[in-house]
């Protein structure tokens, strides 16, 4: 079937479309810009922004795939999580596309999608079930076992205070560099020593790996970085940015695969799934690559391109639930800014 999918999560307005697991086109407009100055997202701003930009998005993304609109077999939707205000718009534009046009229309969540873009990477074998799956994204830092992408996904453990997105975020901030962080982080690093400073692993104690295995803490190691810099400046010291951001990214990138080699080996399952938007940081890819080489576990890690939001992995979600035959969902469903990664398709009928 050929989907078109519509995320409008966040900041970024992506229309995908796919046939099958074919990539055909993925759209992308974004408001970063307009958030910048705030130094983060501002909802409202969101908001409108995905009002504007819908409908010329769709528009490329058609074109982009070469289609008229009656080339597309179905809808897909992010229903959540996300910004309230912002995943009305998208759901709301779908719901009036779906009853103008009679397509059928499938809610799905937004991270199961940022792992779930796998099923379109081009050039990649199908994917093994199950499934270790780290999804490291803005919002959330998560363990997830997968037996099944659009039927049965398990939380294994999550962070138990901020993501790790946000504290690349607030790490850039505290190192003068503008909003999103993630990227600046990873330019900053180049050059620098990644052993300059050996910023806490959160959670990774042995005490914490009985109590916390599967969970992530960032909150101490993004105060950690603050204070380390504030008293060099205090002090009116000399430092080296590099050093800090290259520190800084590999206790992220450590800690994220710690706890991720360990799901693999404790539940024997030899494969990891990397997703969202964190995962498009370098060290991380290049730590993981030599971590599960190591360990003798196969890994998938989504292109740049379709690490951070956008529609494809949405279209991706719904052809697959309607290639395994699953029912689409009826339209009084609403926005769940707090959806869980659980809930993989919201249907109301169910
Ligand atoms: P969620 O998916 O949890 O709702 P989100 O959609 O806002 O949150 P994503 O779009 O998946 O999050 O990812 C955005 C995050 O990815 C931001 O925190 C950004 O700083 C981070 N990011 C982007 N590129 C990089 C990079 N190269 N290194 C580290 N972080 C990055
Ligand atoms: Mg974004
Ligand atoms: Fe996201």
């Amino acid at each position: 079937p050929v989907v078109l999918g519509i995320e409008t999560s966040c900041d970024e307005t992506g229309i995908g479309i796919v046939r099958g697991t074919t990539l055909l086109a993925n759209a992308i407009a974004s408001s970063m810009d307009e958030h910048a100055r705030y130094g983060g997202v501002v909802p409202e701003i969101a908001a409108r922004a995905h009002l504007e930009a819908l409908a010329p998005t769709i528009h490329s993304a058609l074109a982009e795939a070469r289609l008229g609109w009656s080339d597309i077999d179905a809808i897909a939707v992010t229903c959540g999580p996300g910004l309230s205000g912002a995943l009305m718009v998208g759901v709301a534009a779908a719901k009036g596309l779906a009853l103008a046009t009679g397509k059928p229309l499938y809610a799905v969540n937004h991270l199961v999608g940022h792992v779930g873009v796998d099923l379109v990477t081009p050039d990649s074998e199908p994917l093994e079930y199950p499934t270790i799956a780290l999804l490291v994204s803005g919002g959330h830092t998560s363990l997830l076992l997968v037996r099944d992408l659009v039927s049965d996904v398990e939380l294994l453990g999550e962070t138990i205070d901020d993501a790790a997105g946000e504290a690349f975020d607030k790490v850039a901030r505290v190192l003068g560099l503008p909003y999103p962080g993630g990227p600046h982080i990873d330019r900053v690093a180049v050059g620098g020593n990644p052993k300059a400073i050996r910023f806490p692993r959160g959670l990774s104690l042995p005490k914490d790996m009985a109590a916390h295995r599967y969970d992530f803490s960032f909150s101490g190691l993004k105060t950690a970085v603050a204070r380390w810099v504030e008293a060099r400046r205090d002090r009116g010291e000399e430092f080296s940015a590099a050093d800090v951001a290259a520190s800084f990214r590999e206790a992220v990138a450590d800690v994220l695969l710690t706890k991720a080699l360990a799901a693999c080996a404790d539940l024997q399952v030899p494969r990891l799934l990397l997703g969202g938007g964190v995962v498009a940081n370098a060290r991380i890819r290049e730590l993981a690559a030599e971590r599960a080489a190591a360990a003798g576990v196969t890994l998938r890690i989504p292109p740049l391109e379709l690490c951070t939001d956008n529609g494809a992995m949405i279209a991706a979600l719904g052809a697959q639930l309607i290639m395994r035959g699953h029912a689409p969902s009826e339209l009084g469903f609403g926005a769940d800014s707090t959806l869980p990664v659980t809930d993989i398709q919201v249907n109301v009928s169910q």
